[in-house]
């Protein structure tokens, strides 16, 4: 099927920017993992890309991925696919999250953090998160002030049934490369900052279809990715929507 050749080939250029990129940068390419995001896309993409190889996706919206995660695993449960939430969280909506997810990249407050430990099920693994910080982004509330992001961290690495991993960040968009880079660097600081004082952090997750270059150059070990694999999104799908 010609849309089946086509994600191939998305999968594959993407795959050959991150090497690109890690070469670049002069970093092992196996040093950065691409998070495929398949927000608004149905189950089928999600296993059409599983075909191809890819494991790990990113969702935003709560209801649409349990029922998408609920899909493939009746469908391929032998593909063990890793799901991270990588959307803005309601306090009063952790509970799924904790039972549905491997992974969440947008921890920005202890309230939010507490909760998904307290129901994290303990049969299942420790949550792997990730403290989302502001950088740059004025416009958005999501993430924590980068002056907060330690004492969180700290808080967030002594709780129960979560593994803190490291930082996520959506930087504000730049068509100036050097203030794309600056952004990035900013974040890579803060991790640095925070593996000095002790923290035992391994994540940098940072990077999209437009930046992913600018982030594996300051560090990305995880890349989020969305329209360069999956298509351009409809529109009045809106990413600031839950
Ligand atoms: C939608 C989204 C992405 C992917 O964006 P693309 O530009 O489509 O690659 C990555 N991270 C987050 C948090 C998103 O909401």
């Amino acid at each position: 099927m010609d849309g089946d050749i086509t994600l191939q080939q998305r999968y594959e250029a993407v795959g050959r920017r991150i090497e690109t990129a890690c070469r670049a940068a002069g970093r092992p390419p196996d040093q950065v993992t691409l998070l495929a995001v398949s927000k608004t896309f149905p189950a089928g993409r999600v296993l059409d890309l599983a075909g191809c190889g890819q494991r790990r996706f990113g969702e935003n919206y709560l209801q649409e991925a349990l029922a998408k995660i609920s899909e493939c695993a009746i469908q391929r449960p032998d593909w063990r696919l890793e799901w991270h939430f990588i959307g803005p969280i309601q306090s009063n909506k952790t509970r799924p999250i904790a039972e549905h997810f491997d992974w969440v990249h947008g921890i920005d407050r202890e309230r939010v953090a507490r909760r998904l430990a307290e129901q994290r099920p303990p049969h299942l693994a420790p949550l792997q998160v990730c403290i989302q910080v502001n950088i740059g982004a004025e416009d958005t509330k999501s993430g924590c002030d980068p002056a907060q992001a330690s004492e969180l961290a700290h808080r967030v690495a002594g709780l129960p049934g979560l593994r803190l991993r490291g930082l996520m960040a959506i930087p504000r968009p730049e068509t100036d490369p050097g203030a794309q880079q600056a952004q990035f660097a900013r974040v890579r600081e803060l991790f640095e900052q925070l593996q000095a004082e002790g923290l035992a952090l391994d994540t940098l997750s940072m990077g999209m279809s437009d930046d992913l270059e600018a982030a594996i150059a300051q560090g990305a070990t995880i890349v989020r990715v969305g329209s360069a694999l999956f298509g351009r999104r409809a529109p009045g799908t809106a990413d600031s929507s839950i």
